[in-house]
């Protein structure tokens, strides 16, 4: 099976998933979209209220600033890159996440990982940096304390560079925080530069390939 056909098998165990209690509120499960093959993945904690009435992630105003962010400063398009979150039912009234709920749903989270393989994970917000960099055994307090940090997270088949930022409706609600989103991006793009240039062809790959 294709990456695109496993993703797709995996949004479909998640839309009638009801292994914890977010399904008894939920309009719509959100699985994630993008690019089977994205080099970039994005995971935020949990879809909102627009998120769960469309059934798809980051379609409020927090996600047009991701957008925006994603276009002006990665020189990307959203359908570049995969969007997707912990926790795929939304918790209601917006809540945070509990930790069974993140417990509960993450494995579909770490399929989605391990099918796509992407170079980079950006972790939005806490209680995403939380789960993903609970796995090096990393534990902070506050966001800000790991944001303009790189980590290394072994995943299945290879080493996956994880960056954490604030998520975009914090920086919605404090306009300061705006510009650590701003940098921390810049810091993405930096990456993603590196990734791409050491994937360029070479003249010895050039022959290889003959
Ligand atoms: S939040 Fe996750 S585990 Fe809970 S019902 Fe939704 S998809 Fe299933």
């Amino acid at each position: 099976m294709n990456k695109e056909k496993i993703l797709e098998a995996i949004s479909k165990e998640i839309r009638a998933c009801r292994k914890c209690g977010l399904w008894k509120t939920r309009r719509n499960a959100v699985p994630g979209e993008g690019n089977p093959n994205a080099k970039i993945m994005f995971i935020g904690e949990a879809p909102g209220r627009n998120e769960d009435i469309q059934g798809r992630p980051f379609v409020g105003a927090a996600g047009q600033l991701l957008t925006k962010m994603i276009v002006e400063i990665l020189g990307l398009q959203r359908r570049d890159v995969y969007i997707t979150n912990v926790v795929k039912c939304r918790p209601p009234g917006n809540r945070d996440p509990t930790e069974d709920e993140i417990r509960i749903c993450s494995p579909y989270l770490i399929r989605q990982i391990e099918t796509i393989e992407p170079d980079i994970i950006v972790c939005l917000g806490r209680h995403s940096a939380r789960f993903i960099l609970s796995h090096i055994g990393i534990r902070f307090k506050s966001i800000l304390s790991i944001r303009q940090r790189i980590f290394q997270i072994p995943f299945s088949r290879k080493k996956i560079k994880v960056v954490a930022t604030i998520h975009p409706a914090a920086a919605l609600y404090k306009p300061p925080w705006r510009g650590f989103l701003e940098a921390d991006f810049k810091l993405i793009r930096k990456l993603l530069e590196e990734e791409t240039s050491k994937k360029k062809p070479t003249t010895l790959d050039f022959f290889l390939q003959k």
